[in-house]
């Protein structure tokens, strides 16, 4: 099968060349392994850290070496009692057509209840990074007023649902494009804009009014953050997911200036990793079938036909052409 490696270091944004479709080895599987045909691959932002020669919060990818990333799949052979053919399985080798995975480094997909690129979205890690960040990290309650930045994206998309399905008093997104904040409205937001049309600040400010922000939901930093950080009322939190703003940069970020208005309204803002928030995966998986059973949470995919097309589709995602979760399929 054939495999994405990562021909050099990006120098600020990536480009085509940085990355080489190539043929990989003949798979060979060691006991407790199982070989899975990759399905669909997930594109995401944190890859574009792990490109640089530097540590970010994953290993650096190496050079000459495929990509990795989530992937679901079927199993086509196994030299693992826990999986047999035909299974359905969420891992973490993708950027490839065939995986060998440690059968022990695999999530089940169950069948019927999605379908499975929901599985890398809605219901995976996506999905659990919106549940935790806003109900575990930001310790959302009913009444907050909440804003979620890079709200028509894959994450921002499901807190702003969450939020309003749990009894937010007013949930307000913000976009790169009038078509994604038109969709953020259509999702059931009270208020979106696009942050391309005017400064973030007077944009937050028009749409918070005199409730200012209780919760901030951060995918992008900078502007964002200081935006929010002036708007925040006493007490506020900020869960800090991601930002957006500044991975293909070269140069540190000229913003937030104000944190330190983070002691007077006595602001909580944490970091967080989904990989810390593995305890509520089960509590997380069966409100969201709920949820998405009963039309309460929707989601949107934006997905990319075949493995070669990959790299440009990770190019996109950071220049913003996706709405909700960005897919290759296979
Ligand atoms: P998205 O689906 O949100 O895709 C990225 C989006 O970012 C683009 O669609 C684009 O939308 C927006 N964007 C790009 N550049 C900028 C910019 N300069 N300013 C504002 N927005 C920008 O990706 P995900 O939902 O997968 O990830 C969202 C965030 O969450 C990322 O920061 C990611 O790193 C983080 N994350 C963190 C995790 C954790 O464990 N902490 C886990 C998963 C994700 P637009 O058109 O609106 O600009």
């Amino acid at each position: 099968g054939r495999e994405i490696r990562l021909a050099s270091r990006p120098q600020g944004r990536p480009v085509p060349e940085n990355f080489r479709l190539a043929e990989a080895g003949v798979p060979v599987l060691e006991e407790g392994q199982i070989l899975v045909r990759n399905e669909f691959i997930s594109v995401d932002p944190y890859m574009r850290g792990r490109m640089n020669d530097s540590k970010s919060y994953s290993a650096p990818f190496r050079l000459d070496e495929a990509l990795d990333g989530g992937a679901v799949g079927e199993v086509i052979a196994s030299r693992s009692d826990a999986h047999k053919p035909g299974d359905v399985v969420v891992h973490q080798r993708g950027w490839r057509e065939y995986a060998v995975v440690d059968a022990a480094a695999t999530t089940p997909v169950p069948s019927g209840l999605a379908p499975h690129s929901a599985f890398l979205g809605a219901l995976g890690m996506t999905g659990l990074t919106a549940y935790a960040g806003l109900l575990k990290v930001a310790e959302f309650k009913a009444g907050d007023v909440v804003f979620v930045s890079g709200a028509a994206g894959a994450v921002g998309s499901i807190v702003g649902q969450i939020a309003k399905a749990m009894g937010a008093a007013k949930v307000i997104g913000s976009a790169g494009t009038a078509e994604k904040v038109e969709r953020l409205l259509e999702l059931g937001f009270d208020a979106a804009f696009n942050y391309r049309d005017a400064p973030v600040l007077e944009q937050l400010a028009a749409a918070a009014g005199e409730g200012g922000i209780d919760v901030y939901f951060d995918n992008v930093g900078g502007e964002h953050l200081e935006a929010a950080l002036a708007l925040m009322n006493t007490g506020g939190r900020v869960a800090m997911c991601g930002a957006i703003a500044q991975y293909n940069s070269t140069e540190p970020p000229a913003a937030p200036r104000n944190l330190a208005v983070a002691i007077g309204k006595q602001l909580t803002l944490r970091g967080f990793l989904v990989g810390g928030q593995r305890q509520h995966a089960a509590e997380f998986a069966g409100r969201m079938a709920g949820w998405l059973a009963d039309g309460t949470v929707r989601y949107d995919e934006t997905i990319v036909a075949g493995l070669e097309n990959a790299p440009q589709a990770f190019i996109d995602l950071l220049d913003g052409a996706n709405t909700g979760k960005m897919l290759v399929r296979i």
